[in-house]
């Protein structure tokens, strides 16, 4: 399931290196279903290739955790439970998933992990030929509520109350993890890098020139401009968007995000990108925020502490939050 934030954020990098002590080394394989790309500023391409194995092993271990389609995964296991019985988890899913309940709440239930009932339902890799049917979605759809996703923190089990419940992790896995890594690589000293999970960026330290990371920002609808520098540091910022995975029934645009209320994927929006401080927030308020619309979605993001976004809306209308500035020339 490859994602096209790429295509509305690119990385600008001097072409020129100008300390000479540490230089800029990448490495870009497949993880979690996806492109990524991960940069670190290191003093030699041996240390960086250390460094970057760590962090891929970590990548591939969080992925063996929370995929549900892993059989073996502590994920699939709760959802084969559902209805049924708590399952005994380890305390970083049960923490991952308590997160994951805290936004939920935090965006009157637009984000929403159990969402997964009806994936069975919607596919958007070109499988889907027709309209599924409305009876099934409603029926599936009255399975999605976190509020049914039972913690108990005592004895660490999760149990899902509804058979034919299901969560995933396909709007905060990435950002979690894109955390972990940047974690690691302060961990262990690396001054500056970049996790770049197909657009989806996670920044900390700085460039080897000393300056911190720029992006640019496309819009989906015009892909040969940018519109906006924005420099970055030790921030994340995460686009959701309807413009890959969907499908079209006369005429109008399914895409891969779902509101929960319904059932059906959320329409309005053409793209959400969220600056956050860290990753896994910024993942799941812009999904979430792609639910919620534009009006919701603002007034949400300007209560929220570090948090911004750009909205794009289906007229290519540009609308962003109140501490971002946009700057047309390259900073
Ligand atoms: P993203 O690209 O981060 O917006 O994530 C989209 C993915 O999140 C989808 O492909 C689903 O796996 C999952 N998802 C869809 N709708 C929701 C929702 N309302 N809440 C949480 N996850 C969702
Ligand atoms: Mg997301």
């Amino acid at each position: 399931m490859m994602r096209l934030q790429g295509v509305i954020l690119f990385l600008f990098f001097p072409l020129l290196l100008q300390a000479q002590d540490a230089a800029r080394f990448d490495r870009s394989l497949a993880l979690m279903g996806c492109e990524f790309k991960i940069t670190v500023v290191a003093g030699s391409k041996q240390k960086a290739n250390q460094y970057i194995d760590l962090a891929v092993e970590e990548i591939r271990r969080i992925e063996s955790l929370i995929s549900s389609w892993k059989e073996n995964s502590e994920t699939a296991r709760i959802n084969r439970n559902a209805g049924d019985k708590p399952v005994k988890v380890s305390s970083e899913l049960f923490k991952l998933i308590k997160r994951a309940k805290v936004i939920s709440r935090t965006t009157n239930g637009a984000f929403d992990i159990s969402w997964a009932a009806v994936k069975d339902i919607w596919k958007f890799d070109g499988s889907m030929k027709e309209m599924p049917d409305e009876k099934i979605i409603k029926t599936s759809a009255k399975k999605i509520n976190y509020k049914n996703i039972i913690l108990n923190k005592k004895k660490q089990t999760v149990f899902l109350k509804k058979k034919g419940m299901r969560i995933d992790f396909g709007a905060i896995g990435k950002g979690y993890a894109a955390d972990r890594a940047r974690a690691l690589f302060r961990e262990k000293g690396v001054k500056g890098g970049i996790i770049n999970a197909s657009g989806d960026l996670t920044t900390w330290g700085e460039k080897p020139s000393g300056k911190s990371w720029t992006v640019g920002i496309k819009n989906p609808l015009n892909k040969n401009k940018v519109f906006s520098w924005v420099t970055l540091e030790d921030q994340a910022v995460v686009t959701s968007g309807d413009y890959e995975n969907f499908v079209t029934f006369d005429g109008k645009r399914y895409s891969h995000i779902i509101d929960p209320r319904t059932g059906y994927p959320a329409h309005g929006l053409v793209s959400v990108s969220i600056f956050a401080p860290k990753a896994e927030l910024a993942d799941a308020l812009a999904t979430s925020v792609f639910v919620m619309g534009k009006e919701a979605g603002l007034s949400l993001v300007s209560q929220l502490n570090e948090v911004e976004c750009i909205i794009i809306d289906q007229g290519g209308n540009i609308h962003k939050s109140q501490h971002i500035e946009l700057k047309k020339v390259k900073p």
